[in-house]
């Protein structure tokens, strides 16, 4: 028997998981870890508890699953993206980790955006603008602030990395994580030394960048031992969270999209060619297909905005619920069926903690637009939907535009779990929506590109067709695509006109 296991570095926990070449599922275990913010906007953990989850998962997988270490054939390592391990020349960690979510480097990225020529030459050299959450932002906040740390680093590594150091012994990454760094050339898949050059970055200090199914180094013996695996088992390259979900998603041609509707809202376009978005309002990244792209747009608060109404004004809902003994987004979503598409002229705007795409505007903040004595709770909790969704729409539409065609719409999150929601997504994107045999996310793709490297598949297209297929799919509604066709653009209006004025109160409170 050949089995695959695929770890994932997430953010509240490491999970492992174990595949059987044909896909299978064994088993899968989530260690927890805490999260640091010792100031207002810093994000922050410890890299010795990834590598403790580590162990401590895998072990868990190999128990559950009761599988032998010689049918272990391959490891694959996914994780939170653009995070930053700074190690000393004896390979310790200096300083706890800076996260994706950190937002300390405002400063930075003008510096950087600025030591490049400015933003769209920036664009240019790296296919990306300068967000805080990059990594790029986070060496030279290090460099500005704590300069002796900066002096003793020797080695900068992302937080999946970071674990493959200590399995392999090996200083490496893969181009869809290190594309999140800001200084990779996504174009060549290569680091970027005009704008380490620029930046006045050591290149000596980055390590080695594979493709995403490329073994990158094998188990050492010490590893092996805590793992209670082989030693010499191959380490593949793997992938940055979102890329790594995508290979789970099986979003690995062209023309098949996935829009995950979670707390955020990710929709994540495989592309065969680099395409660039001159805004910067989507990511172009290197996919975990090699030689392949993805462009990728992000709603901070789609289903989050759900979660709201459920926290603040859902107590009726909630009630429900525990009488009925079912969740309560199912009482939430029977209420909002009880109104008509398009919610009588009823607008949500859900921008409840800024947005990113397509507008990347922290000061954007949430609304309720148009309402009149007609309305009430199931208009309320309609146009909340549909606003999240019109939210996704726009992602789409950036992508649509790149010259990324947008065959097939692949649903997932917990928005997919409802029917009621599914189906709104089929009328607002205006084409057919489907879910499929695969919810494990990142852990999954890797272990399918672990499957992949190690020569059970010709490639991780083939890995993904083998073993992923369609589960079920919701046509639109014509009439009701038609409603929402007309709908969509006064929700873009909307934002436009209310822009300034979000901005004004935040300032004179
Ligand atoms: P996360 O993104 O935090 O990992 P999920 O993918 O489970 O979490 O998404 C959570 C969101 O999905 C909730 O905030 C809610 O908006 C939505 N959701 C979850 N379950 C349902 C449901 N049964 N019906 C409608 N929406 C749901």
């Amino acid at each position: 028997m050949a089995v695959y296991l695929g770890i994932d570095i997430g953010t509240s926990g490491t999970k492992t998981l174990a595949m059987e070449e044909s896909g299978k599922i064994l088993a899968s275990a989530t260690v927890e870890y805490p999260l640091y913010s010792p100031k207002p906007g810093w994000s922050e953990q410890d890299p010795q508890d990834w590598w403790l989850a580590t162990i401590k998962s895998v072990k868990q997988v190999l128990k559950q699953g009761k599988i032998k270490k010689e049918d272990v054939k391959g490891l694959g390592l996914s994780g939170q993206m653009h995070g930053s391990v700074f190690l000393d020349k004896n390979q310790e960690v200096i300083r706890p980790a800076l996260l994706w979510n950190d937002q300390r480097t405002a400063a930075e990225c003008d510096e950087i955006e600025s030591k490049a020529g400015g933003r769209k030459k920036l664009i240019k050299l790296v296919a990306n603008p300068a967000l805080t959450g990059f990594t790029a932002p986070k060496i030279l906040w290090l460099r500005n602030n704590e300069p002796r740390n900066y002096a003793r680093t020797k080695q900068i590594l992302l937080p999946k990395d970071y674990v493959r150091f200590r399995l392999t012994g090996e200083f490496a990454t893969e181009v869809s994580d290190a594309s999140g760094t800001l200084l990779l050339d996504v174009k060549k898949r290569c680091w970027s030394n005009k704008l380490l050059g620029l930046l006045e970055i050591d290149t000596d200090l980055l390590p080695q960048v594979y493709e995403s199914e490329e073994v990158s180094g094998t188990l050492h013996s010490e590893a092996a031992k805590l793992l209670d695996l082989l030693e010499g088992t191959p380490v593949v390259g793997g992938g940055g969270d979102q890329a790594a979900g995508a290979v789970g998603n099986a979003i690995v041609k062209r023309g098949v999209i996935s829009a995950t509707l979670g707390t955020s809202g990710v929709v994540f376009a495989h592309s065969d060619d680099v395409e660039i978005d001159p805004e910067g309002r989507v990511h172009t990244f290197c996919h975990a297909v090699r030689g392949k792209w993805h462009v990728m747009g992000v709603v901070l608060s789609a289903g989050g905005s759900l979660q709201w109404y459920r926290n603040q004004l859902g107590e009726d809902a909630v009630r429900e619920a525990r009488k009925q003994k079912v969740d309560p987004y199912e009482i939430i979503t029977r209420q909002a069926a009880e109104a008509e598409p398009g919610s009588e002229g009823l607008y949500f705007l859900p921008y409840l903690a800024g947005e990113r795409t397509p507008h990347a505007d922290p000061h954007a903040r949430g609304a309720w637009v148009g309402l009149s004595l007609r309305h009430g709770r199931p208009h309320l909790i309609r146009a909340l939907m549909e606003g999240a969704t019109y939210a996704m729409r726009d992602c789409l539409e950036i992508i649509k535009g790149m010259n990324v065609p947008v065959n097939e719409i692949r649903v997932s999150g917990g928005g997919a779990r409802s029917e009621f929601w599914r189906q709104m997504q089929a009328d607002i994107y205006g084409q057919s929506v489907c879910t499929i045999n695969a919810e494990e996310g990142p852990a999954y793709g890797v272990a399918l590109l672990a499957a992949a490297g190690t020569g059970a598949y010709k490639d991780v297209v083939e890995a993904c067709t083998a073993t992923i297929s369609v589960k079920s799919t919701t046509k639109p509604v014509a009439k009701v695509k038609r409603t929402y066709n007309k709908l969509y653009p006064m929700y873009g209006q909307l934002y436009k006109s209310l822009k300034s004025d979000y901005r004004t109160i935040q300032e004179n409170l």
